[in-house]
């Protein structure tokens, strides 16, 4: 069914990409003249003078083994984002093709589509914020190349259910992309394991959110080997820099304080919804397998303004398609989780 270079665009199968200085040379050497840095030095202590490894080989050894995937088959973008970004350059001819998102969710899908000028065909959730594959079926055509499926699904927190996306990975002929951003927090078993089982199998993961590196913008994506070659070709030649590489290796080596930082999260998240769920004014709380929860009220604008005025942002997600009279909020410290609770239980 699936045939990579039956969805890959034309430009990109002929693309020869960009040479860096650093990949004309094999062997040892100490003198490098090739490539127009300062030799002498950085004004840092620390200097980044050197253009940083393109291919990120000692990053992507330290997450094959954290992850148990294979380098090969490990992608890193500057952040996941840039990962979607690249997905749609490499398989999405603009004005001509499409992919199908499924909201409410990642919000990115949408954006990355315009940019590129693919179409995004919705086709909703159920209420009951799960897959709806008659209508996923219906929607796909001959020139739709990828589908984007978010789980835990952001804004709304749960999972999707395993056996729909297995349905989707083995009868859709493009690609499945299945951004986990939020699997650390969750209860459901990830599908890095699966890529070799579906060849058109693309999963996004990130070391923004548990991991604690926003600020770094490291994002993976984790398919064939034949998808990741692709994705290498297309993405800018040094696109994460120095400072990314050699702080995110680091912070690999600190597995035990994220795995306690993800179990304070969760026992937060259970005593925040025990608490929110006793306000008059909250309706409902939905389960999540993430760092934040949806939050059904009678006003969500109204708590939200008041919110702000007290120095406290969430997010007003009421706008959103399914979403009506929700806010989605974030897992914090103890400290400011209780600050939410007590400002909370002022409004009136
Ligand atoms: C936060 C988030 C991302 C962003 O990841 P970056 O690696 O920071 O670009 C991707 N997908 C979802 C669903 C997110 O919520």
């Amino acid at each position: 069914m699936f045939e990579l270079n039956n969805i890959l665009r034309q430009n990109i199968k002929n693309l020869t990409p960009y040479s860096s200085a650093r990949d004309e040379y094999t062997g040892e050497a100490s003198v490098f003249l090739d490539a127009n840095e300062n030799a002498f030095g950085s004004p840092l202590s620390n200097a980044y003078n050197r253009y940083p490894d393109p291919m990120q080989h000692q990053l992507k050894l330290r997450l094959s083994s954290v992850k148990g995937v294979p380098a090969r088959n490990i992608f890193l973008g500057n952040g996941s984002d840039e990962a979607i970004d690249i997905l749609f350059r490499s398989f999405c001819n603009p004005g001509v093709d499409n992919v199908i998102i499924v909201p409410p969710t990642y919000g990115m899908y949408q954006v990355s589509a315009n940019i590129n000028d693919v179409e995004a065909k919705k086709v909703l959730l159920t209420d009951d914020y799960q897959l709806n594959l008659e209508g996923i079926a219906e929607a796909i055509d001959k020139n739709t190349k990828l589908i984007f499926i978010c789980s835990p699904n952001n804004p709304t927190g749960n999972s999707i259910n395993r056996d729909d996306i297995e349905t989707l990975l083995a009868n859709f002929s493009g690609i499945v992309v299945i951004d986990e951003a939020y699997i650390n927090y969750s209860r459901q078993k990830t599908f890095i394991q699966e890529l070799t089982e579906y060849a058109n199998l693309v999963v996004l993961q990130t070391l923004s959110k548990a991991w604690g590196l926003a600020g770094l913008r490291v994002g993976m994506a984790f398919a064939s080997e034949e998808i990741i070659e692709v994705m290498n070709k297309v993405k800018p030649p040094y696109n994460i820099n120095e400072a990314s590489q050699l702080l995110a290796l680091e912070a690999l080596g600190n597995v035990a304080q994220v795995n306690e930082w993800i179990k304070q999260t969760l026992q937060e998240r259970d005593s925040l919804v025990l608490t929110l769920k006793k306000l008059d004014f909250v309706l409902d709380i939905y389960p999540s397998d993430a760092n934040f929860i949806l939050v059904k009220t009678t006003s969500a604008r109204g708590i939200y303004d008041f919110l702000v005025q007290h120095g406290i942002i969430i997010r007003d997600r009421s706008k959103v398609e399914l979403c009506e009279g929700c806010l989605r909020i974030t897992i914090g410290t103890p400290a400011e989780n209780e600050t939410l609770i007590t400002t909370l239980q002022q409004y009136k």
